[in-house]
């Protein structure tokens, strides 16, 4: 459910010269792949807006059961006639470089080279995304109807790529809270040219950490982006936090948030950790088009969060479904499919979700027993007297009262009451400032039947 409220906080995240689909349009042409310059370069564009801590894990370092490969550099890659004609530019459109090419040069044969071109004969206008990270290949990625057009014998080739050891880059910010735990939101930084499976999900996330940023010390709990090649950066990071990741209590991995379809949220792989009702919440209520989806072992990096071993609560925020959108990893997802509203949406929700995270403590009353009189407590006035769009109402007051029995939390209230969360909130800021409540300290409090704090990392 999400409130006018919540609209406007996220409104105000993008009007600090902060605009999401020029963001994404910058770092559109960037050659990015899971290591190497673009995704720097792409990180440093990050940096500008949100304060980054960029870490580099050098090649071969093992990471859980992987090791970070060698880094590859793309400078350029043409395929020409023998004439001198250019045919294919990877200058052009970074898509047309198989991801992780090592390099060539020569003359080859239309039949060799073929064993090297990668189109879509049944959508022969458009590019298709291509990767080879650990096959010591190399590719190029055309339409179908320029590889009709070139008839020549024999054509030349040239990749000027480096394949070396280098490292791996990822980005991480950290607000801290005012209390233990944190919440984690991760977004992949490996995709090249393509906009809403991957662009839309950096730059929501760039969002959600600028709003961090002019929030200050509001936050309950600490706020951690990651923004992270996929796969093997996400394995490298939970490699290296280990010993810390109890402190998660809820995460987000956001991609593809800039199409204009229905949401999809994946569940992490409890199913009902605190980010699963709270995304549920936030999208509910019958004004927002979504569908929930069980989790399932593959999609994004929300199945590493989610793998053995971590089963960290973690679940995935999309519009469109990877793979299930014909734009899908082809020159089709570009700037032209993602819109600035689409992404203002995707940012409002992922915001509220935060919030409802954020904002999920637990009351008790101060009284213990009965219903409390309303009137000889001021509490009709108040309710009148507020002036945000999120007020309580007599009813949402009610609820609250009713079930600030230290056993639930307000999420559990909204859920139970079918009210807004931020309705909740403001019916316990009536019920505090009348002295009839107090905040559950969190030693006291539980999500689920894990005690805060608590949980086991066997292998920490
Ligand atoms: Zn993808």
């Amino acid at each position: 459910m999400l409130d006018r409220d919540e609209t406007r906080s996220a409104t105000r995240a993008g009007a600090g010269g902060f605009e999401l689909h020029g963001f994404c349009r910058s770092l559109y042409p960037i050659a990015r792949s899971i290591t190497g310059p673009g995704v720097r370069e792409t990180l440093a564009h990050v940096a500008r807006h949100v304060p980054l801590e960029i870490h580099e894990v050098a090649s071969g370092t093992p990471v859980l059961d992987w090791h970070v490969p060698e880094e590859w550099s793309i400078r350029a890659a043409t395929i020409r006639s023998l004439s001198g004609e250019v045919l294919v530019d990877f200058a052009a459109h970074s898509l047309h470089v198989m991801g992780y090419s090592v390099p060539v040069s020569g003359v080859f044969s239309r039949e060799a080279l073929a064993a090297h071109v990668h189109t879509l004969p049944e959508r022969p206008g458009i590019i298709p995304y291509r990767t080879g990270y650990y096959a010591r290949d190399w590719g190029f990625c055309m339409a179908h109807e320029t590889w009709e057009r070139m008839r020549d014998a024999e054509y030349r080739v040239e990749i000027d790529s480096t394949l070396a050891p280098g490292s791996l880059t990822y980005g991480e910010a950290f607000f801290p809270g005012e209390e233990e735990g944190e919440v984690l939101v991760s977004a992949h930084v490996c995709h090249p040219s393509l906009a809403n499976d991957n662009l839309s999900g950096i730059a929501v996330a760039t969002a959600l950490g600028i709003a961090a940023r002019e929030a200050g010390a509001r936050r309950r709990l600490g706020l951690r982006l990651l923004f992270v090649p996929a796969t093997i950066g996400t394995i490298a990071w939970l490699a290296r936090n280990e010993a810390r990741l109890g402190a998660i209590r809820a995460g987000l991995v956001l991609t593809c948030l800039g199409d204009t379809g229905p949401f999809h949220y994946k569940r992490s792989r409890q199913g009902t950790a605190l980010v699963d009702r709270a995304v549920a919440h936030v999208l509910g209520g019958g004004e927002t088009p979504h569908a929930l989806l069980p989790f399932t072992p593959d999609g994004y990096d929300e199945r590493q969060y989610c793998s053995p071993g971590f089963d960290l609560p973690v679940g995935c925020l999309m519009r469109g479904v990877h793979g299930r959108f014909p734009e899908y990893h082809t020159s089709e997802d570009n700037c032209d499919f993602i819109t600035q509203a689409a992404l203002e949406r995707s940012l409002a929700v992922a915001q509220a979700a935060l919030d409802v995270i954020d904002g999920d403590v637990t009351w008790v009353r101060t009284d213990g027993r009965g219903e409390p009189q309303l009137g000889r407590r001021g509490l009709y006035r108040a309710i009148s007297g507020q002036t945000t769009s999120a007020a309580a109402s007599q009813m949402d007051l009610m609820w609250f009262l009713n079930l600030a029995d230290g056993a639930h939390s307000l999420l559990d209230m909204a859920e139970r009451a079918g009210v807004p969360f931020a309705r909740l909130q403001a019916a316990a800021r009536l019920a505090e400032a009348a002295g009839l409540v107090a905040r559950v300290t969190v030693s006291d409090e539980f999500i689920g039947d894990t005690p805060l704090g608590a949980k086991d990392f066997p292998h920490a």
